[in-house]
């Protein structure tokens, strides 16, 4: 089992994001998409986390399953809003006993529907310090190129950004289309002495509906000339070899920059991530 601030010491990391399935059928996809993506030998893989402890027992069991069964290095999102401290505790006993050495520390969004559950935390920041101050576990953050939906402005989003980095080894960033959003922030982040890695995160369209959908939630700007690109096709099959390409030119811009890896949304799919990975010709440590 490795850390993953090992990993991204080593050299560039490639990695894939899972969400927990909800449904027997949904399980399969899953594990039809591991088993494919396992071949390419990714750094490490991680689990998502539903708002307020929603998949908390599907997350851990998908995490400790890819612990003990494959041969890949899992790590696990926890969200912090709704949770109380001896949850945390919980939570992150279980994962320390399984084996589980990775955490990604998020603040989650507060479920709108019902009453809110009682929550220890408010901001991501809160869970990063009781992980870190834990001691078994690397910890990554969440950072938002595009800044976050919820910030009043993009100086204090950053400010807040660069002190969550400066105590965690890592941050993973939400999807965006060009390679200027990423460089503009590791600049900003430079700028108050904060230089620790940050993974791009990508989101390879597949589905146009679907895509402006997500881009409008987590406050990603779709560029004029990639609505233009999808504009021009419609059968399914060509949106995809569309959003396969973009991808590839994003990941080759990024990597080029300095960029310390590449964090893909897989969508529980592996047939995108796999050709990008093929296009860029990627090994174990990209
Ligand atoms: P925070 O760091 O708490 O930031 C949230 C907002 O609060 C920002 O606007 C920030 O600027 C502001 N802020 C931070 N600290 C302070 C402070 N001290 N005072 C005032 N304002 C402050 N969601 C899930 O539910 N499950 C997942 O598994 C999941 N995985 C994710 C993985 C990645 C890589 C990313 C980028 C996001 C993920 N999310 C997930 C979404 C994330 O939980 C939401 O975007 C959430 O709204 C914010 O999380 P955060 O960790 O950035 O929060």
């Amino acid at each position: 089992m490795a850390r993953i601030a090992d990993l991204i010491a080593k050299g560039r990391t490639f990695s894939f994001e899972f969400f927990p399935p909800k449904t027997d059928s949904a399980q399969l996809s899953l594990g039809r998409a591991i088993g494919e993506l396992e071949s390419l030998g990714p750094s490490f893989v991680s689990v998502t986390y539903g708002a307020g402890g929603s998949t908390r027992q599907r997350t851990h069991a998908v995490v400790s399953w890819m612990r003990k069964e494959t041969t890949l290095t899992p790590m696990a999102h926890l969200t912090c809003q709704g949770h109380v401290r001896s949850e945390i505790r919980d939570i992150l006993n279980a994962y320390a006993d399984d084996g589980v050495q990775n955490i990604l520390a998020l603040g989650g969004d507060v479920p709108t529907d019902g009453e809110p559950a009682p929550s220890d935390y408010t901001y991501a920041s809160e869970l990063l310090d009781d992980v870190s101050g834990d001691g078994r576990f690397s910890v990554g953050v969440a950072a938002h190129p595009e800044v976050h939906p919820r910030s009043t402005d993009r100086a204090s989003d950053r400010r807040f950004l660069a002190a969550k980095l400066s105590r965690a080894d890592f941050a993973i960033t939400q999807f965006f289309f060009e390679v200027e959003v990423y460089v503009r922030m590791m600049n900003e982040l430079a700028d108050l002495g904060v230089n620790k890695p940050v993974l791009p995160g990508i989101m390879p369209v597949t589905n146009k509906k679907q895509i402006v959908r997500m881009a409008e939630m987590s406050g990603a700007a779709m560029p004029q000339w990639l609505i233009d690109r999808l504009d021009k096709v419609d059968d399914p099959e060509d949106v995809r070899r569309v959003g396969v390409e973009a991808a590839t030119e994003l990941c080759r811009d990024l990597l080029d920059a300095g960029a310390p890896g590449l964090h893909f949304y897989t969508m529980n799919r592996s047939t995108a991530t796999r050709e990008i990975h093929a296009n860029l010709g990627l090994s174990s440590a990209c």
